[in-house]
This record gives C-alpha cells, structure tokens and sequence, in this order.
C-alpha cells in the first residue's frame, strides 16, 4: 500500500531502527516506546489487521510466534524476566497504524488490566 507508513518502514523508504529483518517480516524499535524495550515486528506483505488475516497469512503470523518473538526476547535480553505481546486491534483496541504489526515490550514489570 503505497501510503502506509509501516509498508515504507518494511520497504526502506523511510528510516527505522530495524532490529531483525527476513524474507517474511521486519522488527524495528517503536518511535515513542513505552518500555525500555518496545519493538513492532510486522509482515513485510500490507494485511491491515487481525480482521484481515487470511488462510495464506499463517505462515508468517507463525513465524512471529515461534522463531521471531523467542529470537528477539533473547537477543534483547527479556526473555527470562518476561515480556508482553501487543496486537491491539480496530478502534476499541487502540490501533492507529493499520498495518498488522506486535508490539513486544519487555525491560519492566507490567501491570494489568491495560488502559
Ligand atoms: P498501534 O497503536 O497501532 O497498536 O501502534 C502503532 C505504534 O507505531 C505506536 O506505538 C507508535 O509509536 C508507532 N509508530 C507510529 N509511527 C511510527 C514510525 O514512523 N516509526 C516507528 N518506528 N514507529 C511508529
Ligand atoms: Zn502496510
């Protein structure tokens, strides 16, 4: 999609702090974090939402799961203390980028229930 900003990230046509990159997703550290660790890791293909997700997506929702997110809590350090995956979703979940993206946000101890 030619105006979604998450689709310029992933294509490098507008700077990010990537922290993992493949042929399927790209990982990059959210602009406005709000934990010491706090990075999107989104689909390199446009799919807007949860909503929108397709048969032919579970290939990369399940490489998020299982290789990126072990990979990255690792790498970053937060994977033994513990971390929160964020998938907020429509406009009761608070989505404002509508570009399928999880936050992982890890570094301090969460509270619940989110706002
Ligand atoms: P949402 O509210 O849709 O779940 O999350 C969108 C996230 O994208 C927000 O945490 C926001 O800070 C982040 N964000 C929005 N625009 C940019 C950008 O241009 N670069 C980066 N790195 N993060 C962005
Ligand atoms: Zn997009």
């Amino acid at each position: 999609m030619s105006d979604c900003i998450f689709c310029k990230i992933a294509a490098g046509e507008i700077p990010a702090q990537k922290v993992f990159e493949d042929e399927l997703v790209v990982a990059f550290k959210d602009l406005s974090p709000k934990a010491p660790v706090h990075v999107l890791i989104i689909p390199k293909k446009h799919v807007a939402g949860v909503n929108n997700l397709t048969a032919d997506d579970k290939n990369f929702v399940a490489h998020i799961f299982v290789d990126v997110v072990p990979k990255l809590a690792a790498e970053l350090g937060i994977a033994d203390g513990g971390f929160r995956l964020v998938v907020n979703t429509g406009d009761d979940g608070g989505q404002t980028v509508h570009h399928l993206h999880v936050h992982l946000l890890g570094g301090r101890k969460m509270t619940w229930p989110p706002g």
